[in-house]
């Protein structure tokens, strides 16, 4: 029986029927890493020997008869941003290169009481900037359905593990898209959470007003099980929402029999593939025949929502990233004074992106500057905020193509900037909001995954995972399947 490909709750059912181990199944899925990381380069470091320790772990528990957790003993992955007590935490930075963090995030801490096994850190953007994971200081990430084609980003890692079959599910971070758009173009299901349900005590912070860390699962009941796992109120967040966590599995139902589902008409315009417009046409006459009610809608600050996000996340990020200075940890390019250290250091140790985005927000703050921009993005977030409130008075959710195209090819954006910059259009308007939104796969356009974007009410996941269940059970469109046999092949001769 191959293990790996499976879903979490397949395999929590036959590891609680003791067919088959967490140590063998932690062992399959480490021989997969190692054949396909040549290809794939998902990971940035891989966790293999501490992997193998918590399987064993989580078998002598059961073998004891202890009822454990659905998620005890499954393979995951988080992506390089999570601090991870002991194992170097990089957010593919060069100024990060040799950080081991003395602490665990909160969800690193979360999945370890739930009993997963951690098998690695995955690759992304630096700092989480980037849409296609080519912005990693070390190497790119490849997507597993075809590998001429970016992952996405700039969770690229995390997606492709679990599309690949390397973990069965991951945690990724999405400030204004970096969870949903590399999901869509990897072919699994990706969640930004409502802001501040997720902790981000622990996550390295780009734009804190913006970062929510979700899960990537290859099903809803996957997702429902991640969510119970990380979710919930943190006192060291302070943005953390004191909230009741409700069991998300109980709404995984097969019915969508009177919801109101809008179609926000700017999200079908401009930019958007033909055929990724046809997928979500296809998503629409189907839950109309489930018995949904679809109907257009207009969100009209939408064209907005881009430019905005390009002041405040860059902002934001400035502020945050002034304390890699060479002084606390990671990157010291040693000089003849501290100024020329701190150049040095700063100049060497972020890539370009990292450089644009500092540089744009702190402009953007500067005196003279901060009235002019960064208090009208706030001002456009605001209106951006009550064009979904004015949606969600009339609509139970609404639903969108999650980028306007299916995976790129490398290159093809990385010297344009602002080409890269539109494959979030779709996304980042819900960060401004930070009401949360789910990306289901939906078809193929030649042989590259589509996604479809689910966007809710604030704290309302649960119509989300209603909606994406009952397109998952009705149609057979939700899980693409990579084929990695000639990456296989190529890997082991490599
Ligand atoms: N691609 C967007 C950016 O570069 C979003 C990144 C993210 O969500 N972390 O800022």
């Amino acid at each position: 029986m191959s293990l790996t490909g499976l879903t979490a709750h397949e395999l929590s059912e036959l590891l609680r029927k003791r067919e088959i181990s967490s140590t063998e199944l932690t062992e399959r899925h480490l021989d997969l890493i190692n054949a396909l990381e040549g290809k794939i380069n998902a990971f940035v470091t891989v966790t293999g020997e501490d992997a193998l320790k918590q399987a064993r772990e989580i078998d002598e528990r059961r073998a004891r008869g202890e009822e454990l957790p659905p998620l005890a003993g499954i393979p995951a992955a988080l992506k390089d941003n999570m601090c991870t007590k002991g194992v170097k935490t990089t957010c593919s930075s060069n100024i990060l290169y040799n950080f081991i963090p003395p602490y665990d995030a909160t969800v690193t801490e979360k999945l370890s009481a739930a009993g997963a096994v951690i098998m690695g850190k995955c690759n992304m953007d630096e700092f989480a900037m980037g849409s296609s994971t080519e912005n990693s200081g070390f190497a790119p990430t490849r997507n597993p359905h075809d590998l001429r084609a970016v992952p996405g980003g700039s969770s690229g890692g995390s997606a492709a593990s679990v599309a690949a079959g390397e973990v069965v599910f991951s945690l990724g971070s999405d400030t204004g898209g970096s969870i949903r758009q590399p999901a869509s173009f990897c072919g699994v299901i990706g969640l930004k959470p409502t802001y501040g349900y997720v902790s981000r005590y622990g996550l390295i912070a780009f734009a804190s007003s913006l970062d929510q860390i979700g899960p990537f699962t290859r099903d809803m009941t996957d997702c429902a099980l991640v969510m119970n796992a990380i979710f919930g109120h943190d006192p060291k967040d302070s943005t953390s929402a004191p909230v009741e966590v409700p069991d998300f599995t109980g709404f995984l139902k097969d019915d969508v029999k009177g919801l109101k589902i809008g179609i926000p008409k700017e999200y079908m315009q401009s930019g958007i593939d033909p055929q990724v417009a046809v997928a979500v046409k296809k998503a629409i006459e189907k839950l109309e025949e489930l018995g949904a009610f679809c109907e257009e809608v207009s969100l009209p600050h939408t064209e907005y929502a881009l430019p905005a996000y390009y002041i405040i996340a860059p902002a934001e990020a400035s502020s945050n990233l002034a304390r890699y200075d060479g002084v606390r940890y990671g990157l010291r390019v040693e000089a003849d004074d501290t100024i020329s250290m701190f150049n040095e250091t700063r100049s060497r140790g972020f890539g370009e992106e990292v450089k644009r985005r500092i540089m744009l927000g702190t402009y953007a703050l500067s005196s003279g500057y901060y009235d002019a921009y960064y208090l009208k993005a706030l001002k456009i977030r605001t209106l951006v905020k009550q064009d979904f409130d004015e949606a969600f008075k009339k609509f139970d959710c609404l639903l969108t193509p999650t980028s306007p195209t299916s995976a790129f090819d490398f290159g093809e954006k990385a010297d344009d900037p602002l080409s890269m910059y539109m494959s979030d259009i779709c996304t980042i308007p819900v960060n401004l909001a930070g009401i949360p939104a789910l990306s289901l796969p939906f078809d193929t356009v030649n042989g590259r995954p589509v996604g479809l974007q689910l966007i809710g009410k604030a704290f309302d996941e649960g119509t989300l995972l209603r909606v994406a269940y009952t397109l998952e059970q009705n149609t057979d469109l939700t899980r693409p399947k990579p084929d990695l046999e000639g990456a296989l092949q190529n890997g082991k001769q490599s």
